[in-house]
Order: structure tokens, then sequence, then C-alpha cells
């Protein structure tokens, strides 16, 4: 095989129809740039507090010939509104994350993948790969499992945790200066 193959460009649409089923088959490099809204990415709209509009991620994709391998590039960036743990106001969570998946002909293949090294995956090929399920996988990989604003912007009322409960003996006193 030739190591320096170039692959004819594709553009691949960035909407949730083309990218539930891309032809990785194809001898053929792709590219791709768009938004994706919360909307077309339910199982990540199910950990949203509050949809707005705005919220989603930017994805790009992009497939090459490296090493002999085909080599799918993946960048997410953006935000969702999710529950925050101390206040339970909306906590606007940033993701921006990157992942290089090695395209693999089967699922014995991504078996044996070895795993020593985390920014590659093996991704299984098909006519119909779902593309959309490995963007929406990312994401909820990337996701906080316990969000939660930093304590200077924390809504909950910072007086309200530092109170403690009053000494007994301080009760005591002050019922004693009151006969
Ligand atoms: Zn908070």
């Amino acid at each position: 095989m030739n190591r320096n193959q170039v692959l004819p460009l594709t553009t691949l649409s960035i909407d949730p129809q083309t990218l539930e089923r891309v032809d990785l088959t194809l001898p053929v490099a792709y590219l791709g740039n768009g938004f994706l809204t919360l909307q077309d990415l339910p199982r990540v709209a199910a950990e949203a507090h509050h949809i707005l509009d705005g919220d989603g991620f930017e994805c790009s994709i992009q497939t090459q010939f490296l090493k002999d391998r085909v080599v799918l590039d993946l960048t997410i960036s953006g935000h969702l509104r999710m529950p925050c743990q101390r206040c339970l106001g909306d906590y606007e969570v940033q993701i921006t994350d990157q992942r290089r998946f090695v395209l693999v002909s089967t699922e014995a293949e991504a078996d044996d993948f070895p795993l020593d090294d985390d920014s590659q995956e093996p991704l299984v090929a098909s006519p119909n790969t779902d593309l959309l399920a490995t963007i929406e996988d990312e994401i909820l990989l990337a996701l906080p499992s316990a969000p939660k604003h930093p304590e200077s912007v924390c809504q909950l009322d910072p007086s309200a945790k530092a109170s403690e409960p009053e000494s007994p003996f301080k009760v005591l006193k002050n019922m004693k200066k009151k006969n």
C-alpha cells in the first residue's frame, strides 16, 4: 500500500441525518465542520438542566491516511447547562475534546487494538457508521460527574454554609444572663 496515498476529499455535512450513516469504507477523505445543537444530541440533552439558544457543540471531523491506516480526527467544542450540585442553579459546562480514532474493519480487530495509547481508539468502519453516536459518547465521557460552580460564583449563600450550630455552652450562658 502506498504510505503517501492521498484520498479524494469529500465534504461531510455536520447534521444528524448525515452523521447517523457515514460510509467509512469508501476510499475518500472526509472533511466536515459544523454546529450540533442539543436537540441534535438527545442523549447529551438529557443531561442538561435548561436548554437555551446557542447551547451545543462545534464539531470537526477529518479522515486521512496515516502510516497505512485511516484515522478519523474528531474535535468537539461547546457547552451545555448542567445543574450545579451545590446550589442547583444552571452551571454552564464548557467541553473541549479531541480524539483520534483508528479505523478497523471488524469488531475482533477493535478488541485486539492495543490500549497503551489513550489518545487513540479503534472505530469499526462500516458503510453505515453512526458518527452521531460517537460524538454523543465523547461528550458524555467528558461531562463532569458532579458539576459545581466555582465557590466564588456559586449562588448558594456562603454565610448559610459557614454558620455553625450555636455552642450549647453559649446558649446556657445566655439563658443565665436573662435570669
Ligand atoms: Zn452553584
